[in-house]
């Protein structure tokens, strides 16, 4: 007795609309809404299945199934047939259940009288919340139009759901967003962190999924619609200028969507169902969400990703709702995000207590932003963001690659006392401050620190750093929508100089290209970045950036010293480059009358393997080398630093590796060319001294750091470590790691 899809779930929704609007605690309301549902849709069962935890579906109401199983029976995700439409996210329609593949018998509900099976997924933006069945006894299928009419009544279950409607009378119903859950994402920066959810994009609550007029809410969509399109013309009109081809298009499919027929008119269908504009937008978003997580092709994903980010702009338009101005933060607050580019991220600057994101890579702009600012940072946990809410108390293991959001009392000590020990362990660091790093056979090392932002200067007195080993000039590049102005650069320089005071800093020249891509810059769609135009590369092909910044340094100079490297140096022809320029602009700046600095170190960062086997004049012409670990590494096994499944094999500690280090300190020793460490391997104490067992005396590192490093060192007797590792290098093991390990261990 199908009606016609619009008006039988208009009616539909106008008594679930009377039901909701009655007096009653929750589980009555959810009784009275299965009741009313079988009745309009002709079926013996309709029940309502909701999610109590992450993995468990719990029967919470039925008609016509038996009322003692309620709160009884439960399933897994992907279990029986309401399992497999929770974990697939898709109705299922069948006129045999029994005998469908993935159907499970459950004796308590003796449901095996039953026939015919209508499934969906009661979802809000793509997060399923349940599952609400039909079922009858008369084999047949449902109609089209009747999976149409169960779809929007589940989407304002959701809804319901989400605001807790049917919380209340029964124990066991929690609302969603309650419970702990566990995310286990990529580990992007060290460190725990505890404190409460601060949503970069806060969620939109529907809170009225019912049209009281269809023509008012026809025309709402409308208006609405008219200003994304405005919005969004505005926009890409400027992101369109020197953009590429390829990205015109890409842009151009943006426009596209906000101009789509069949996009509006799925909306205006599901107004005329009886939703509330807003509740229809949200309706097709947790449909293109849905179809995003089954979508393998990238560039698909990412037209869906864009149709979902449209979405998410007309619910903040409809709603008012979501527009986040940075002021209103928790106590603690810890960002969880999406994804968030540079510029935001220093918008929210170093209140943050953590972060997490859902996408991310461990060397995009936002990982890098992050480390500078010492923040722990989790990326790729997985919905995260549909998860958590506003204020919700969440722990951030950056350790582990762990997030614990709404912990229970079992997992917050455990995390207390992991928080209690780093304090114990930072205390103890901190009074080595202004100790020297000697270990006990007498050997100083100089211990610098990583920089690349003014906030980090301070670093350099608290955490007993003897220099700025490694400052990373891109930040300033990266955090903007245009280029830096040469008088803007010069004061910034100049600043880190005076804060600096006698200590030295050693300045990169611009490292761009590969991952690090400007906005403004025209992406050059390379098929391997890391392996394209980039760093110096980039910076001798189109010199100006690199001029502009090398006059930037010697103005900030102003006749002190100054140390500058080139990054991403892979033979020797690019060092003589390099240098020549900066001598050029060093020339010219003397010519115009600027005051030049007193004497300029120029040295180079060895970061490919072929730099190891560059001819002697090259080490004899470097002021001194710093070995960009990171690159170095993902260039000598060839496995993407940012690709945790091939980044994780490769151990710093592997003999090759080890044996590629000692080369270079040969190579240097040969030439007396100073050599020092900068990449991340800097920092972990275990290969810190390993590092300088095979001959490096200089390491720069987060500032964070230095106090584990230092503590170690002061621990060991750096000659005898060399023979452990000699002794491990022909052994024949691929990594030296346990013997060292085992000594370490017996030393300390
Ligand atoms: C490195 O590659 O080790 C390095 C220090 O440079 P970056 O991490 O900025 O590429
Ligand atoms: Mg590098």
């Amino acid at each position: 007795m199908a009606l016609e899809s619009g008006i039988q779930s208009r009616v539909l929704l106008k008594r679930l609309k009377q039901a909701l609007a009655e007096e009653g605690e929750g589980q009555k309301r959810l009784d009275r809404l299965t009741h009313l549902i079988a009745n309009s849709m002709d079926t013996e069962v309709c029940s309502v299945y909701l999610l109590v935890d992450n993995k468990t579906l719990e029967l919470c109401a039925t008609e016509g199934l038996d009322p003692a199983s309620v709160h009884k029976t439960r399933l897994r995700i992907g279990e029986g047939l309401v399992g497999l439409v929770a974990r697939d996210a898709k109705p299922i329609n069948t006129d045999n259940a029994p005998s469908e593949v993935g159907f499970r018998f459950m004796p308590e509900t003796r449901e095996e009288r039953y026939s015919s099976f209508l499934g969906v997924p009661i979802q809000r933006l793509g997060e399923t919340l349940g599952v609400l069945v039909v079922q009858s006894r008369i084999s047949r299928l449902f109609s089209d139009d009747e999976i149409y009419a169960i779809e929007v009544v589940a989407m304002v279950l959701a809804e319901m759901t989400e605001l807790g409607a049917f919380v209340g009378g029964d124990e066991n119903l929690k609302a969603p967003h309650q419970y702990s859950v566990l995310i286990r994402g990529g580990i992007a920066h060290e460190g725990a962190a505890s404190g409460n959810v601060l949503l970069h994009e806060p969620r939109v609550v529907v809170t009225n999924p019912f049209a009281e007029d269809t023509i008012i809410e026809q025309k709402r969509l409308q208006d609405a619609i008219q200003r994304l399109k405005g919005d969004v013309d505005g926009m890409l009109n400027t992101a369109l200028k020197g953009a590429t081809e390829e990205h015109k298009k890409i842009l151009e499919a943006y426009r596209m969507f906000a101009n789509s027929k069949s996009w509006l008119k799925r909306m205006e269908e599901d107004i005329e169902s009886g939703l509330s504009a807003e509740a229809a937008v949200e309706k097709e978003q947790s449909t293109v969400r849905a179809r995003m997580s089954r979508v393998a092709d990238a560039y698909l994903r990412d037209r869906l990703h864009d149709l979902d980010d449209l979405s998410n702009r007309l619910l903040r338009i409809l709603t008012g709702q979501g527009n986040s101005d940075h002021t209103d933060f928790p106590e603690s607050p810890i960002l969880v995000a999406r994804n968030i580019g540079p510029g935001e991220l220093l918008e929210y600057g170093r209140n943050l207590k953590g972060i997490v994101l859902e996408e991310g890579s461990v060397g995009g702009h936002a990982t890098i932003i992050a480390r500078a600012m010492a923040i722990p940072l989790i990326i790729n946990a997985s919905a995260i963001t549909t998860e958590a809410l506003n204020g919700d108390h969440v722990l951030v293991d950056g350790d582990q690659g762990i997030v614990h959001l709404r912990p229970d009392d079992n997992v917050k000590n455990a995390f207390s006392e992991k928080i209690a020990m780093q304090s114990k362990k930072l205390e103890r660091y901190q009074k080595l401050k202004d100790v020297p790093a000697v270990s006990k056979d007498g050997i100083t090392i100089n211990l610098m620190m990583n920089a690349g932002l003014m906030g980090d200067l301070p670093s350099l007195e608290n955490s007993g750093a003897e220099g700025v080993g490694l400052f990373r000039t891109e930040l300033q590049f990266l955090a903007r929508n245009s280029i830096p102005k040469r008088g803007e650069l010069a004061a910034l320089y100049s600043r880190v100089l005076d804060a600096a005071g006698q200590k030295k800093v050693i300045f990169r020249t611009l490292d761009v290209g590969s991952d690090k891509v400007l906005p403004y810059m025209r992406p050059t769609d390379e098929p391997n970045p890391a392996l394209g135009w980039r760093a110096i590369r980039l910076g001798l092909d189109k010199p100006g950036i690199m001029k502009m910044q090398l006059q930037a340094f010697f103005r900030a100079a102003n006749l002190r010293n100054i140390s500058i490297m080139f990054p991403m140096i892979a033979q020797f022809g690019e060092f003589i480059q390099a240098r020549e320029l900066l001598k050029t602009v060093l020339e010219n700046e003397r010519k115009m009358g600027h005051s030049i600095p007193k004497n300029v170190e120029i040295g180079a960062m060895l970061e490919t393997p072929s730099l190891v086997f560059a001819p002697k004049q090259f080490f004899e012409l470097a002021d001194f080398i710093s070995i960009g670990g990171n690159d170095l590494k993902q260039f000598f096994y060839a496995a993407d630093r940012e690709n945790e499944r091939v980044r994780k094999r490769y151990d710093t500690l592997n003999v090759s590796f080890l044996n590629l280090i000692k080369q270079i300190v040969i190579r240097c020793e040969e030439t007396s060319t100073p050599l020092s460490f900068c990449g991340e391997d800097a920092g972990k104490p275990l290969e810190a001294v390993c590092l300088l067992a095979m001959g490096i005396r200089t390491l720069s590192m987060r500032p964070a750091s230095i106090g584990a490093v230092k503590a170690l060192i002061r621990d060991i007797n750096i000659i005898e470590l060399r023979r452990v590792i000699d002794q491990a290098l022909v052994s024949g093991e691929q990594s030296i790691r346990p013997k060292v390990e085992s000594w370490i261990k017996a030393q300390i």
